[in-house]
């Protein structure tokens, strides 16, 4: 994103590198020497991949990290072009070469530890609901701060695009005083992804996260046409999983895979995750649809899987009304 808007607001934009804080006296020391005074200091260092210096060779040519620097990747590009052989990491015992780590990201909070800002234990910056550090008007977004797992409020690492921009706004809100109150007490975590034309994405619980944590569900999935009918060009099928508390109905994650609409789809299940909307209430969600934009009004694969739901915990209640254990309902095939 440019500057543009910022310096728009009267913003003066230096880019350099920060290389020291000094809390008390609030001044900042960037790479080429010179100081810079504040009011209110930001940290959002993002992140940096992790490296697996336990792995011999990790340094190795040709062993490439996908780090967020465009002239890395493009002289990644560049350089395997060539290459036939490439093991992204993960791919098993095979003698290649190029070798390619995704391994996941970790908090750039160096700065921040030698400004003595708390940590915690993942070595993200230790922030409240408003993006505070623990040291007076020094706030942290993105990447390099904290976040909370939603259902647990446990501490986690979620570090997303979508995340980092939400924590600015409500920072940028706040900064000068709380106004906008209980912004971001939890991270859902959204997550969406395309490979070789499957849309998939996933929200809140999903099966594993929730038999890790201990969280009892129930779970359904509806697939239908994203087009109705399902015979027009363009036309894919698009599933929906929901998980619910057998309790209470509410939502408490959600997956789809499909098509394009599905980048959209799990928006929505993270709307109704965020709200506790329950099953029953899905029932009666007023949607539009049109032939050529969405599933058919009777195949909603988010209402239809909530139905499914509903089914099964009704299924439950019953068996256990007549003193017999539910047995497990399998999800139907549409
Ligand atoms: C390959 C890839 C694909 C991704 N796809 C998605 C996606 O589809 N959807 C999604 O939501 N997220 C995605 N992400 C995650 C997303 O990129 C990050 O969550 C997001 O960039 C975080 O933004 P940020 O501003 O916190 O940190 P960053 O984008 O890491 O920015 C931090 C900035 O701080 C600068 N900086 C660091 N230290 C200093 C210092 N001392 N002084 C001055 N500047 C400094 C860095 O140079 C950098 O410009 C993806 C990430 C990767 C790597």
């Amino acid at each position: 994103m440019g500057p543009k808007p910022f310096i728009d607001l009267g913003g003066e934009v230096i880019v350099n590198a920060a290389v020291k804080v000094d809390k008390s006296s609030k001044l900042i020391t960037v790479k080429t020497g010179e100081q810079f005074g504040y009011d209110k200091l930001v940290f959002a260092t993002g992140s940096v991949p992790v490296i697996p210096k336990f792995i011999p060779g990790h340094e190795l040519q040709n062993v490439f990290y996908i780090k967020k620097s465009y002239p890395y990747i493009h002289n990644l590009t560049s350089k395997i072009a060539a290459l036939r052989n490439i093991v992204v990491v993960g791919g098993g015992f095979i003698d290649a070469d190029a070798v390619i780590l995704a391994i996941g990201y970790l908090a750039n909070s160096r700065l921040a530890k030698e400004t003595g800002l708390e940590l915690n234990r993942y070595g993200d910056i230790h922030v409240d609901n408003y993006g505070r550090t623990t040291v007076k008007d020094i706030s942290a977004v993105g990447d390099c701060a904290q976040t909370f797992g939603f259902l647990t409020g446990r501490s986690d690492n979620i570090k997303l695009a979508s995340t980092a921009t939400a924590e600015a706004r409500t920072l940028g809100h706040n900064i000068f005083g709380i106004r906008i109150k209980k912004c971001i007490s939890a991270t859902l975590g959204v997550f969406s992804t395309e490979v070789n034309g499957l849309a998939m994405a996933g929200a809140g619980a999903n099966e594993s996260s929730a038999e890790e944590a201990n969280v009892e569900f129930i779970s359904a999935k509806f697939s239908s046409p994203d087009r109705h009918p399902g015979t027009l060009k363009g036309t894919s099928n698009l599933t929906v999983k929901l998980y619910a508390s057998p309790l209470d109905g509410s939502i408490l994650g959600g997956e789809a895979w499909g098509g394009k609409s599905v980048g959209e789809i799990i928006n929505i299940i993270s709307m109704a995750i965020q709200k506790s909307i329950t099953v029953y209430e899905l029932v009666s969600f007023q949607i539009g649809t049109h032939p050529l934009l969405t599933s058919s009004p009777v195949n909603n694969p988010i209402i239809r899987a909530a139905e499914e739901i509903i089914h099964k915990i009704m299924h439950n209640q019953k068996a256990r009304s007549h003193g017999t254990e539910p047995k497990q309902l399998a999800d139907k095939e549409f």
